[in-house]
Parts: structure tokens; sequence; C-alpha cells
């Protein structure tokens, strides 16, 4: 893509723009600060992926990293656990990714 580098935030960006323009409900948690610094305020396993994806019944959760970012070994664990359902994207993945969001099931 060009001399560039796309970060995770810009490839997020770009999906949460192309997952809407084709029709996916789509949620991203952003941490807050807190008292303790950052923190999402959430309850259970931590490492839960980036973004959340739904459309007609199917489901994604993608955990998102840069082209040398490594996933931490709670992510990795989310995305043992969702098996078919798990994305681990990268900006490298950028056209494999829309492709993905665009193609229609049945
Ligand atoms: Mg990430």
């Amino acid at each position: 893509m060009g001399e560039h580098r796309i970060t995770e935030a810009e490839l997020q960006q770009r999906i949460v723009q192309a997952a809407g323009l084709y029709g996916w409900r789509v949620a991203h948690f952003r941490p807050a600060r807190t008292v303790q610094g950052w923190r999402t305020p959430m309850q259970g396993d931590v490492g839960v992926p980036d973004l959340i994806l739904a459309r007609d019944g199917r489901v994604l959760l993608a955990e998102l990293k840069s082209d040398r970012g490594r996933p931490t070994p709670d992510q990795e664990l989310w995305l043992e656990a969702l098996g078919d359902h798990g994305r681990l994207w990268r900006p490298a993945d950028w056209i494999k990714i829309n492709s993905e969001l665009l193609r229609r099931h049945r």
C-alpha cells in the first residue's frame, strides 16, 4: 500500500467504514481513562478482539494488529476459542478483508 505504513488504528477505520458500507453491524469498545489508568469497562476474560461484526447471522470477532504486531497470550486464547468466527487481521490483509466483508453467504 505505498510508502505509508498503515497503523492498527487506520486499519480499524478502514474496516469500520467498509463494514458499515456493506451492511454489517460493527462495534469496538474503546478504553476509557480511569483513576487506575486506561481501562475498558468489562467483566470476564481480557483479550477480547477489537471488533465485533455481524450481518445476516454471520458473526466475526476480529483482532487487529499492525503488520508486525503479535497477539498477546490472552488474545490468542480468545482467537482459539472463537474458531471459525475469529480473525487476526493486519494491514497487509486488506484486500482479503475487504472481499470477505463484501461477500454474501447464501
Ligand atoms: Mg488489536
